[in-house]
């Protein structure tokens, strides 16, 4: 039987998160640190252990049939495959860095300045479309600690909360892109493994919105019941169970993760009491 190639990051942020992943969506497979390709035993796929900067390539050329990386590397690299899912971990930007005690004019600060980056097309697309010409140094780690050792006057790379920018001494003054973890294909899967990356995607798409939603239960005199229901509007509509005091009942029903601190307050105003909030493992809509 035809099976899926997946490539995913061997060691570095992505990584645990995508094994993570695989493993949500109920695929089973060994994973020793020596180990570059395994077989899942439970699903028909290969799971490939690569660097991320090498994944859109082997995806072009079918190395690998799909891979898990960040949206970063993917236009980055600018190779020719598809991308078919966004999987909402490794939120991070692309963003632009000068010395914090410097005065930030616009783009044309860098203008015949150094930047130091492992973005160099990104860079290269940002500087031409606000007509900046400016020196790029291709480095390929620690590109915070540029400026402070006399190598560039300002720097493009990946920042998440800023704080290396900080300890660097540097401030983050232009964002190129923002990037998030991603599935991309290759153009030319056969039927087959089209049908085996629709499957999984399925699976995935069921774990994204059980993470997106919580499970909720709460007790409301009957008559609450109307205000209660319109503030919960479920995956249809509430279940609602009879509770053995006399006038009562139990309400359950699905909220998504970022309204539910809003909604619990609008319920306990409209008279709910008990509120239980559950994870769900898996939601297929
Ligand atoms: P490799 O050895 O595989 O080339 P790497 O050192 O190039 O790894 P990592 O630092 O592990 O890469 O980052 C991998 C990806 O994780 C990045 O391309 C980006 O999409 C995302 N990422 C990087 N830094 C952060 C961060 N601080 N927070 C969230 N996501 C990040
Ligand atoms: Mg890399």
């Amino acid at each position: 039987m035809n099976t899926l190639k997946i490539a995913i990051q061997k060691s570095g942020r992505l990584s645990e998160n995508s094994k993570k992943l695989l493993e949500e969506c109920g695929i089973k497979f060994s994973n020793g640190i020596s180990v570059l390709k395994t077989k899942a035993y439970n699903f028909p796929v290969e799971v490939l252990f690569l660097r991320d900067d090498d994944i859109p390539q082997y995806v072009e050329q079918q190395v690998a049939d799909i891979g898990i990386l960040g949206e970063n590397m993917v236009y980055e690299k600018d190779k020719d495959v598809t991308v078919v899912e966004q999987l909402g971990f490794a939120s991070c930007r692309l963003s632009l860095a000068i010395p914090r005690e410097d005065t930030y004019n616009g783009p044309s600060w860098f203008m015949n300045k150094k930047i130091a980056t492992s973005y160099p097309k990104l860079l290269t697309d940002f500087l031409s479309n606000n007509n900046v010409t400016a020196e790029i140094e291709e480095i390929s780690g620690s590109v915070e600690i540029a400026p402070g050792i006399g190598l560039a006057d300002g720097i493009c790379d990946i920042v998440s909360s800023g704080s290396t920018l900080m300890t660097n001494g540097l401030k983050e003054v232009e964002t190129l892109l923002k990037s998030q973890a991603v599935i991309i294909a290759c153009k030319n899967l056969d039927e087959e493994k089209l049908a085996i990356l629709n499957s999984l995607l399925f699976r995935i798409r069921a774990v994204k919105n059980a993470k997106e939603n919580k499970y909720i239960l709460l007790n409301a005199p009957e008559s609450a019941i109307d205000r209660i229901c319109a503030i919960l509007p479920g995956m249809k509509s509430p279940t609602i169970l009879p509770l053995a005091e006399k006038g009562w009942c139990s309400l359950h029903s699905v909220v998504k993760e970022d309204q539910f601190w809003e909604r619990i307050n609008q319920l306990k105003e409209a008279g709910a009491e008990g509120i239980l909030v559950i994870p769900i493992e898996k939601m297929i809509r």
